[in-house]
């Protein structure tokens, strides 16, 4: 419960956050910390974990069985308990294959029908809010408990025994929270939580100019994990390679956008260490987790995956389609049959060698993107980037066009012709913050556009980088 207000309080805390000196800010990310730490860490998530650790020895037929039960549950709970389900029609599910005689949803309808996606059962208080962007310039809103937390960090903690590290090792994070104020010039770039033993290091100020700062800062904590947004290791990665440095890692992870396997090799030579992938999304109904053998396995307890062509039929062996998800965890937020918009396949080619059962799956990479560089040297990712757009419902799509050395053009789509002044004013504030990150030496402009500029094989990159070549 408490989380839920916490959460809330967040964007208010935020600007408070900015103006105080820095060792306020580590005491401000330690009392967070803090209150994330009693979910984390919590009797119940250990719990959990000890769980998930014994599922893996399951076999095929009791992965089966077990996600059988799990989509009936879930069914049963959403068409009672969810408004938008409650004419779905109630009919006892024998075979995963008698899903398919429900609707799939796809990202429209659930930004559409947002709060008739809620469940009645599970109060107000209860409920914590969180907003993704996905790949479109839209931000969807979902809700979920701190129930749902521990067991999400469950999955966390079981990766990173299959890297055999222990809960609780000491961390340095590159994610998106805005850890330091983003017109800082100067070191720390930082703040420490201390409850998690965690570092969380800025995404927001990466430059040659300071690349010597964060690598010097990484060498003094080597041994430890580290985590984030593949982009931004990469630019650290090239950093170090730069200057010929190895900063030893005790483990990566890396998760919210695609991990390159050129940027993979440079990662774990610069580090030291096997990287980690992980294949989620915010609205938490799906996930695939890699292991130390260095395939992607679908976490069979989270949810259930379809990968389904254009036309709604599964595909065939090493055959590319849709992902379409179910997820068995957010009793807030049950989404069932959700067409997220990524792609994958499932892996045919035999049993993992680490020897769990759980089906294999090959997540199609398809967001590519440029990096965004300023006159000044700094460096944004597109995840850096995309935080930018957690404020905007009107956006069905929005680039960064980074035409001109000292220029970049913020672009965007309306979602609907009706959408088309909400989406200026958006698009204005888009740009306002777009200003105030990168400063005075860029040149920051916005306008609404008809279609996305998608470049070969339809990819819609979220930055297009015309002006500088790295
Ligand atoms: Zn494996």
């Amino acid at each position: 419960m408490l989380e839920s207000l916490v959460r809330s309080a967040l964007p208010r805390v935020q600007g408070i956050y900015d103006r105080v000196p820095s060792p306020a800010r580590h005491v401000l990310t330690s009392v967070r910390g803090w209150f994330l730490t009693q979910i984390r860490y919590s009797p119940e998530t250990i719990e959990i974990l000890r769980q998930l650790r014994a599922g893996e020895s399951w076999r095929p037929a009791r992965i089966s069985a077990y996600q059988l039960d799990a989509l009936r549950r879930t069914l049963d709970h959403a068409i009672r308990t969810v408004p938008f389900y409650s004419n779905y029609p109630r009919r006892e599910i024998d075979a995963p294959e008698d899903l398919r005689k429900l609707p799939v949803l796809d990202r429209e309808t659930v930004l559409n029908n947002q709060d008739r996606l809620l469940s009645q059962e599970i109060p107000l208080h209860r409920r914590i809010g969180a907003t993704t962007t996905g790949t479109t310039g839209t931000a969807l809103r979902v809700a979920y408990t701190e129930t749902f937390l521990r067991k999400n960090w469950a999955f966390l903690l079981r990766q990173w025994a299959w890297a055999g590290i222990p809960p609780r090792h000491p961390r340095i994070t590159l994610q998106g929270p805005r850890v330091v104020p983003a017109d800082r010039r100067e070191p720390p770039y930082w703040a420490f939580n201390v409850p998690e033993r965690q570092i969380l290091l800025s995404i927001f100020h990466l430059s040659e100019k300071t690349a010597s700062v964060y690598l010097d800062f990484l060498q003094k904590h080597s041994g430890r994990v580290l985590e984030g947004f593949p982009s931004v290791l990469s630019i650290l990665a090239d950093f170090a390679l730069e200057r010929d440095m190895r900063i030893p890692m005790r483990g990566v992870f890396t998760s919210g956008e695609p991990l390159y396997p050129s940027s993979r090799a440079k990662i774990e030579e610069i580090f030291q260490a096997q990287v980690f992938d992980t294949y989620g999304m915010t609205e938490y109904c799906g996930l695939i987790q890699e292991c130390e053998r260095g395939r992607m396995h679908l976490a069979p307890e989270y949810g259930f995956l379809e990968i389904l062509d254009d036309g709604g039929e599964p595909v065939g062996p090493g055959e590319d389609g849709n992902f379409v998800w179910t997820g068995f965890l957010n009793d807030v937020m049950p989404l069932i049959r959700y067409r997220i918009g990524d792609r994958g396949r499932w892996d045919d080619s035999g049993e993992c060698p680490c020897g769990r059962a759980s089906p294999l799956v090959v997540p199609t990479i398809t967001r590519e993107s440029d990096i965004l560089q300023c006159p000044d040297g700094r460096l944004f990712s597109p995840r850096a980037l995309n935080q930018l757009l957690k404020q905007s419902h009107s956006l069905r799509f929005c680039q960064f066009e980074h035409d001109r050395p000292d220029r970049v053009a913020v672009r965007a789509v309306p979602r609907s012709e009706q959408m088309s002044r909400q989406a200026a004013e958006e698009i204005m504030d888009v740009r306002a913050a777009l200003q105030a990150l990168l400063g005075k030496s860029m040149q920051v402009t916005a306008h609404l556009a008809r279609a996305p500029i998608a470049r070969s094989g339809g990819k819609i990159p979220l930055i297009l980088n015309e002006a500088v070549q790295r």
